[in-house]
């Protein structure tokens, strides 16, 4: 049984925090907790330096200009960053956290951005923005996963890297490879909102065993009602935009 209180932490809440991204800090702590094992939120803020001592690493979405502000400090951090992840922390990152944590990303203005480069991945400007809900099924032995999108970036993963899962509704990275996100060691990006843990309580596991080892299962029913609920209702957006579709293409 592990001795030590498991770091949980919420890089830039104030700039990396739309659509209550915040909740998958919660959920992590909560779901050790209820498992007699303690746990803190770490919260760094924006402008201070990201520590190398935390076990896992939330970088959550948000709009272009915060993302930006975002993207400085977490680069002033990599060496940090880099450090803990190479020593067994878990990184985490939502919608404009994956976009950071890839190589590069293009900003509002048409400037291509440096990001942190833990994911070889690039990110461009789409058409359009993807937005609705989202259903993913993992390259991982995990349950079909439910979110929220709202991105206008695409996001092109290298040749070697896995995304996370494969887009049964919805965008995901949208580049035209019907991926969502990338899984790497101890690492998974998504576009995925919701926010996506309390959602999906077996990606919260997921990420908790890489720092916890094996985990005693808990009660999850409500949790698993609320997936079920959000399958059906992206399952009808699904639905929806290939009736759509289909209409259109008649003429
Ligand atoms: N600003 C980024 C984009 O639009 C990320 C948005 C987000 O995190 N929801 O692509």
């Amino acid at each position: 049984m592990r001795e030590s209180t498991v770091r949980v932490g919420l890089i830039y809440p104030e700039l990396l925090g739309t659509y209550g991204d915040r909740g998958n800090a919660l959920v992590l702590a909560q779901r050790c907790r209820w498992r007699d094992l303690a746990a803190e939120v770490v919260e760094v803020p924006a402008g201070a330096p990201i520590p190398d001592s935390l076990d896992v690493y939330l970088f959550g979405g948000g709009e272009d200009d915060p993302q930006n502000m975002a993207a400085a400090g977490m680069r002033d951090s990599r060496a940090a960053i880099v450090r803990a992840w190479e020593g067994g922390a878990v990184v985490f990152a939502v919608c404009a956290g994956f976009q950071l944590i890839g190589h590069s990303y293009v900003a509002a203005d048409g400037t291509r951005l440096d990001g942190i480069g833990l994911v070889d991945a690039v990110t461009d400007p789409g058409p359009d923005r993807l937005i609705g809900e989202v259903l993913v099924q993992p390259d991982a032995p995990l349950p079909t996963l439910t979110g929220f999108e709202n991105h206008g970036g695409r996001t092109t993963l290298g040749p070697g890297v896995r995304p996370l899962g494969t887009v049964l509704a919805g965008g995901g990275n949208g580049d035209g490879s019907g991926g969502d996100g990338a899984l790497g060691e101890r690492l998974v990006a998504t576009y995925l909102h919701g926010p996506v843990l309390p959602r999906n309580p077996a990606l919260a596991d997921h990420l908790l065993q890489w720092v916890v080892g094996d985990l005693r299962p808990l009660d999850s029913t409500w949790e698993e009602r609320l997936r079920a609920e959000r399958i059906a209702a992206g399952s009808k957006t699904g639905l929806a935009k290939w009736w759509q579709q289909r209409m259109l293409n008649r003429g």
